[in-house]
């Protein structure tokens, strides 16, 4: 009879869950995630894959009118949101945004290449 007294008074509760995508959590101005990449303003230095913490950005090769062009690939699995990329970058053509739509069922979605970035 308890867990049904109980059961019957939790109906009135607030919902603890959301129902993404339609209902979305908000977000603290601090928290950051989904990498945007300018591809034409970025330079190729490779500053940003040198300070990942995680290793867990790849400089790929990608195709542009002027020819080929080195960029970050981001394996967002692997990313702690930690925000040096974007901190390091000299032209801050990459930059950590609000966007946490994240889920994907195949891992290797979680793979970004750059084309993937441009947001
Ligand atoms: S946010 Fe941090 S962990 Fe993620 S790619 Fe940038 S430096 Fe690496
Ligand atoms: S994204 Fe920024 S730090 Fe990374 S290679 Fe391009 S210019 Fe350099």
């Amino acid at each position: 009879m308890e867990p049904l007294v109980k059961t019957i008074k939790s109906l009135g509760d607030k919902r603890a869950t959301l129902e993404f995508p339609e209902e979305r959590q908000s977000l603290d101005d601090t928290e950051r995630y989904m990498m945007r990449l300018d591809m034409d303003t970025c330079v190729s230095c490779s500053a940003c894959a040198r300070i990942c913490p995680n290793k867990t950005i790849r400089m790929v090769e990608t195709v542009r009118k002027a020819g080929t062009k080195v960029m970050p690939e981001i394996g967002i699995d692997r990313c702690l949101f930690c925000g040096m990329c974007e901190e390091v970058c000299p032209t801050k053509c990459l930059t950590l945004t609000k966007g946490y739509d994240l889920e994907a069922t195949d891992k290797r979605k979680f793979v970004k290449r750059p084309e993937d970035l441009r947001g």
